[in-house]
């Protein structure tokens, strides 16, 4: 089912150019956060993601962090990395997508929505109509439920 298919595929995020971005028409970047700019719950970014932020910074991109996860989490992550960010996001609802966009004055057809999993980043982010980059988890997930939905991703991945 085509909410379910990501338009874009890549091993991770840095492996993204920003003339990818370019051609999939995006401005907005809304990034998660677990196993996508990190492991999960992890403070420490992953080998690369604040060199691939300056990068895209530089090209005019604007990145917002957009994650399920708490404040706790998110809050002191997303402020050493200089983003703004959106916590208890309840991806796949729209609601952290739309306070983006409309915060920076996008439209979802500017926005791209990068993240590791298709219940979440993958269906809000077709849902919401934004171009969708999946990613392959930079770890294994410690949450149970996220163990859970991963069972069920392997029938549409
Ligand atoms: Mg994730």
């Amino acid at each position: 089912m085509s909410i379910f298919k990501a338009d874009y595929r890549f091993d991770k995020i840095t492996d993204i150019t920003a003339a990818d971005l370019k051609n999939a028409g995006a401005k907005l970047l809304l990034l998660d956060a677990d196993n996508t700019l990190s492991l999960h719950g992890s403070q420490k970014p992953a080998s690369g993601v604040p060199e691939w932020l300056e990068e895209i910074k530089k090209e005019g991109f604007v990145p917002v962090i957009i994650s399920n996860n708490s404040e706790n989490r998110i809050r002191p992550f997303a402020e050493k990395l200089g983003l703004p960010f959106v916590f208890k996001s309840a991806k796949p609802l729209p609601k952290g997508f739309k306070k983006a966009t409309e915060k920076f004055g996008f439209k979802p057809e500017e926005t791209a929505v990068i993240g590791d999993q298709i219940f979440t980043d993958v269906l809000g982010g077709k849902l919401f109509g934004a171009k969708v980059f999946l990613t392959e988890p930079l770890g294994p997930e410690t949450d149970f439920f996220i163990k859970i939905k991963r069972e069920f991703e392997k029938f549409i991945r």
